[in-house]
């Protein structure tokens, strides 16, 4: 069974891949980028509560996603597999998934990451401002801030990955079609041991 972290910075196209790959391998694409924008669509509490901290392009707290995620573990226990996508986001996220895997007697097959240089991201999200309506997307600080924010909290999940071994660097530069044949490429090779179920 397969329990894929896809990884990347702001821009980098996790959620076009997600979308594909959830459905190709019949997992369930959990985003906490998009559930949190839910929320806020909804007015629900946490919805008012992270409303401001995605604006200004901050990561809100680590116990919120994780009770998000856990909440989504819980309600799907015949779930295939998993598409973990924005999610984790810092190393105590990581460390909570894992222990939270475990209770499920699953674990992450490995973290997928797609590599896009700062300029070519830049220029995405701008594109993207224009027509996603995203609040976190409009504004060139922000945009900014998000890379900033991703370099000093998310990307030491790299080596997090790497030591167990679960890290694969995906070139995310390319036609959407090229960029999904490499991650294919690399999931299938994947081994679908107990360990990964
Ligand atoms: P992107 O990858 O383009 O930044 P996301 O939809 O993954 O888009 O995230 C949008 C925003 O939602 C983030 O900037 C952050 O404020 C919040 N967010 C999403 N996932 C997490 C997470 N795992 N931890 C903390 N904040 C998160």
């Amino acid at each position: 069974m397969l329990n894929l972290v896809l990884f990347g910075p702001p821009g980098a196209g996790k959620g076009t891949q997600a979308t594909y790959l959830a459905k190709a391998y019949q997992l369930i694409h959990l985003s906490t980028g998009e559930i949190l924008r839910e929320q806020i669509a909804a007015g629900t509490e946490i919805g008012l509560l992270v409303k401001d901290t995605i604006q200004r392009g901050e990561l809100v707290p680590d116990a919120t996603v994780i009770d998000l995620i856990q909440d989504k573990l819980d309600k799907n226990p015949e779930a295939k597999g998993f598409l973990f996508d924005g999610f984790p986001r810092t190393v105590p996220q990581a460390e909570a998934l894992d222990v939270l895997l475990v209770h499920y007697g699953r674990s992450v097959s490995a973290m997928l990451s797609l590599e896009v240089e700062k300029k070519e991201l830049m220029a995405r999200l701008m594109s993207r401002g224009t027509t996603s309506g995203r609040i976190d997307d409009a504004d060139l600080a922000v945009i900014e801030n998000r890379i900033q924010v991703y370099n000093d909290k998310t990307a030491p999940l790299i080596q997090y990955y790497s030591k167990a071994g679960k890290y694969e660097a995906i070139n995310g530069v390319g036609t959407v079609q090229e960029i999904t044949d490499r991650l294919r490429f690399y999931i299938d090779k994947l081994p679908l041991n107990k360990k990964s179920r």
